[in-house]
């Protein structure tokens, strides 16, 4: 009843204002999308920024047991046993990371009353990758040889059909997959060392897009007695050369050591590095208990 009286009680000047009014609220919503576009734009900006800064932090900064010593029990307690006469040393191989720094070895250590060297290991998985097809993990660099191969047998056979993954199966990125490494430490003499130990810490992050994991390792070996008096770095002094250059009178490396970092499940090799030969640079330093963070 009232709704009817306000219908028919409305006069023409009402009339002109609501038209007005209608006119003012037209326009409003223009205005408003573009605020709302350059808001959500400038949002979006902020939010960019921001994923790309933290995104960077994450990346720059590796979990600290990538660095930490850590060794067997049996190690740690020969240690606090005598602990002035723990020989412990840094090595550094010539090679410490596949060329697409997927896999990088970190801080490799020698504690030569133990016999034992540990190594780090840092695992990209966002730069590994998986086929598919294969259900196989690949570095970058492995695919590439891959690609490569395919151009040479194509070269040499027309009618060669290409077989590298890139090309004939899905690829993925790693860090999607619950995947696992597991290594071995062999010699140059056929022999194969005993794990004494290994601990992990993972960093992932999902954001929108990005999918960020990385994975450090400290992987211990034992059963390790290098011949630390032909190390280059022992001998260099020793020697005497007469045409000024410092070589060590036996130029042999003598036993090479490879720690082999192979996918867990299909078992291929993804890298292998010689982590210690006498040529390989070593430096004595001390070693430190670890914290007990580390140790569980
Ligand atoms: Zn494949």
């Amino acid at each position: 009843m009232n709704d009817e009286k306000n219908n028919n009680g409305i006069e023409a000047e009402d009339i002109e204002a609501i038209e007005e009014n209608q006119d003012i609220t037209d326009e409003k919503p223009k205005r408003s999308v573009v605020g709302r576009v350059f808001k959500i734009g400038f949002t979006a900006i902020v939010v960019l920024v921001w994923a790309a800064i933290i995104s960077t932090i994450f990346l720059r900064s590796d979990d600290k047991i990538l660095k930490t010593p850590i060794l067997s029990e049996r190690a740690r307690e020969i240690y606090s046993s005598a602990k002035d006469d723990f020989e412990f040393y840094n090595v550094y191989p010539q090679i410490f990371m596949t060329k697409d720094g997927s896999v990088q070895l970190a801080e490799t250590v020698y504690a030569a009353g133990a016999g034992e060297l540990e190594i780090g290991v840092r695992i990209a998985w966002t730069q590994l990758r998986y086929c598919v097809e294969c259900d196989r993990l690949y570095t970058p660099e492995q695919l590439e040889k891959q690609l490569e191969e395919d151009k040479k047998k194509q070269k040499e056979d027309e009618n060669y059909s290409p077989a590298a993954c890139l090309k004939v199966h899905a690829v993925e990125r790693a860090s999607l997959k619950q995947r696992q490494l597991y290594y071995t430490l062999t010699d140059s003499d056929g022999n194969i060392y005993p794990q004494a130990g290994r601990k992990s810490r993972t960093k992932n992050l999902n954001l929108l897009l990005l999918n960020i994991k990385y994975e450090y390792e400290r992987v211990c070996f034992s059963g390790l007695y290098f011949r630390l008096d032909k190390n280059i770095i022992n001998t260099a002094g020793e020697s005497t050369p007469e045409n000024g250059e410092s070589e060590p009178a036996d130029k042999g490396k003598g036993t090479e050591y490879y720690l082999n970092c192979y996918d867990k499940k299909g078992g291929s090799l993804l890298f292998s590095a010689c982590v210690y030969s006498d040529g390989t640079f070593i430096n004595p330093t001390t070693y430190q208990i670890p914290k007990s963070e580390y140790l569980n």
